[in-house]
């Protein structure tokens, strides 16, 4: 730390991302990505035209894209955000929907980022804490007057709140937003986009890093009122106006037309996903109800970061948390059939040296 640094930002505790080994040497199911490649329409959109156009600035009110999505989703363009991926809308609503008055409120447990947005800005905050068996009770956010921030489905768990239980939350907090973090929703979860006509404090936040297989490009998306949107525009102006950049801009247009192309992994990896979780259970795993493009396991035989370890060792990436409530799971991206076949052939190995 350099002794310029302004003093508000000394003890801040950065955001650690999973490890991005920078060869491909690793099975590597650590963070989320989806292990299929963009479409063919993606893969020819960017292109040398494209790059030649790169001397121009990007259009900065994305309309293109924003009638892509709009069509796609079947919303007024007037309702829907772009920006530099869903880690930036958070940021945006972090900064715009809170204040010295207004504080945060987030589950326990869940994505890291929240905690360190709310500390970024100096803001009050409740992490308030899951259930025994990982689940949210919904109870516990009504009222609060603060941003309310939930991952649904939530991250690392993959647990699913119903779409009547967000509903009640969102009635029960007329004065603050809340904001519904649906970056895993296409794989088996429930939008609650539909609601922002009802609802004057509801945002809804997608990405096309994990189902649309656009993780390096950086492109998330929001839903919410003209109001709300009105106010992350704002902030996106007052910061960085082109952040979604022509690349980004052209590989999104195409992944939307493609949109079947996408579908259909996502289901592939739903049926991955449950052929992964059954074998887990075989070999004596404890792994939670998914909804989502991983799934969160404990072994009764070895422990979390033991188990991290050992599968590093052979060549295999997954995400451990050293968070004490937590520290006996790991959390599993779901990659190919293939990937998740060497995946389980490691742990049997691991399991069965432990026994010897
Ligand atoms: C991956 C992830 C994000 C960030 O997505 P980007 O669009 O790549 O910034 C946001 N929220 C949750 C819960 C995620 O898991």
């Amino acid at each position: 730390m350099s002794r310029y640094l302004n003093p508000k930002y000394k003890n801040l505790e950065a955001y650690t991302p999973g490890e991005q080994p920078q060869n491909m040497k690793y099975i590597k199911l650590n963070t989320n990505e989806s292990p299929y490649p963009p479409s063919d329409g993606v893969l020819s959109a960017v292109n040398a035209k494209e790059a030649s156009l790169l001397r121009l600035y990007s259009d900065p009110e994305s309309k293109d894209l924003k009638k892509a999505i709009a069509d796609l989703y079947g919303v007024n363009e007037k309702n829907v955000y772009l920006s530099n991926g869903s880690d930036d809308i958070l940021n945006f609503c972090f900064m715009a929907f809170t204040s010295e008055n207004t504080g945060a409120a987030f589950p326990e447990i869940s994505y890291g980022f929240y905690k360190v947005f709310a500390d970024l800005y100096g803001i009050d905050y409740d992490r308030i804490p899951l259930k025994e068996d990982f689940t949210i009770n919904p109870a516990d956010y009504y009222g609060l007057g603060k941003l309310i921030v939930i991952a649904n489905p939530n991250a690392p768990t993959g647990l699913m709140l119903s779409l009547d239980d967000i509903e009640k939350i969102i009635q029960e907090n007329p004065e603050n937003v809340v904001l519904i973090d649906e970056a895993y929703v296409d794989f088996g979860g429930n939008s609650a986009y539909k609601l922002i006509d009802k609802y004057k404090n509801l945002i809804v936040v997608q990405t096309f890093s994990k189902s649309r297989s656009m993780a390096g490009a950086r492109l998330g998306f929001a839903f919410a009122d003209e109001e709300l949107i009105e106010d992350l525009e704002k902030i996106k102006f007052s910061t960085n106006p082109y952040n979604v950049n022509r690349l980004t801009t052209a590989a999104g247009l195409a992944a939307l037309r493609d949109n079947q192309y996408y579908m259909d992994r996502c289901k592939e990896i739903i049926e991955t996903r449950n052929f992964t979780t059954e074998e887990l259970v075989k070999l004596g795993f404890e792994v939670l109800p998914s909804n989502a493009n991983f799934i969160f396991a404990k072994s009764n035989d070895i422990d979390g970061l033991s188990l991290y370890q050992e599968l590093k060792n052979k060549g295999i990436l997954i995400r451990h948390f050293s968070d004490e409530k937590i520290k006996d799971y790991n959390r599993i991206t779901i990659g190919t059939r293939e990937e998740m076949e060497a995946f389980l052939e490691a742990v049997k190995t691991i399991l069965k040296e432990k026994k010897i």
